[in-house]
């Protein structure tokens, strides 16, 4: 195995350990994947994240048979929207998929998040879409994301939980966390009489000033994403 994958693979565990850690997840029902030359590495199928090693990362076939795999155990159950989009999307080189908290709750009330902070604009739009629903590991869920993520870095998955893409996994990573906490805040917003929603101008506006904003591409190897904070007991 080359260097630079087992890193990949090394790097995919620690995030899958820190995303637990953290509070942005829960059990194993997150799941991530990296581009890496030919193929996608993704997290296995119900393996404890303490127990997951870099060598029992799948690693999906990104041309020929569609769902070949190497590895000893096999890929996530969400593998086919992993590969739909690693497909679909040249330029993400990283994908994260969580039930976290706040983004869950929104996607089960089936609400996409608006212009409701600038922050938005990180996810390449004025907006974050919620996909329709469909069953978990469905190809028909795989088509829902694809479309949602059309434009996008993130969407809601309705009754389900959300995904981040980013060109690297530092990247998708920083904006999982950053999905997570724009849910949290217009949640809290729609509790106290909704929010006042910024104007198309503000938002092109923004989204000129969020270029190159993020994470460093290269030189970020460790990557700790501020903690979610829990929402306060009143
Ligand atoms: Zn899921």
């Amino acid at each position: 195995m080359k260097k630079a994958e087992r890193a990949l693979r090394e790097k995919i565990v620690a995030l899958c350990r820190q995303m637990n850690a953290s509070g942005l997840n829960q059990g194993t029902s997150g799941n991530i994947s990296a581009r890496f030359e030919d193929k996608l590495l993704i997290t296995p199928s119900g393996i404890p994240y303490e127990e997951m090693q870099p060598e029992t990362i799948a690693a999906l076939a990104l041309e020929g048979e569609y769902g070949a795999f190497d590895g000893p155990k096999k890929p996530s159950s969400e593998w086919r929207f992993h590969l739909d989009i690693a497909k679909a999307r040249p330029e993400v080189g990283g994908i994260v998929h969580t039930h976290s908290t706040f983004a869950t709750v929104l996607a089960i009330a089936r609400k996409e998040i608006p212009a409701c902070h600038y922050m938005v604009t990180a996810f390449g739009g004025p907006d974050i879409r919620c996909a329709p629903y469909a069953r978990f590991g469905s190809k028909e869920l795989s088509e829902h994301a694809v479309a949602a993520l059309d434009g996008r870095k993130g969407c809601l998955l309705a009754n389900h939980g959300m995904i981040a893409l980013g060109e690297d996994l530092d990247k998708a990573m920083w904006l999982a966390v950053e999905l997570e906490t724009l849910a949290r805040q217009y949640y809290h917003a729609l509790l106290i009489g909704g929010p006042v929603l910024l104007t198309e101008a503000e938002i092109a506006e923004a989204a000129e000033a969020m270029a190159g904003y993020g994470p460093a591409a290269q030189d970020a190897p460790e990557v700790s994403p501020p903690r979610p904070r829990r929402a306060r007991r009143r």
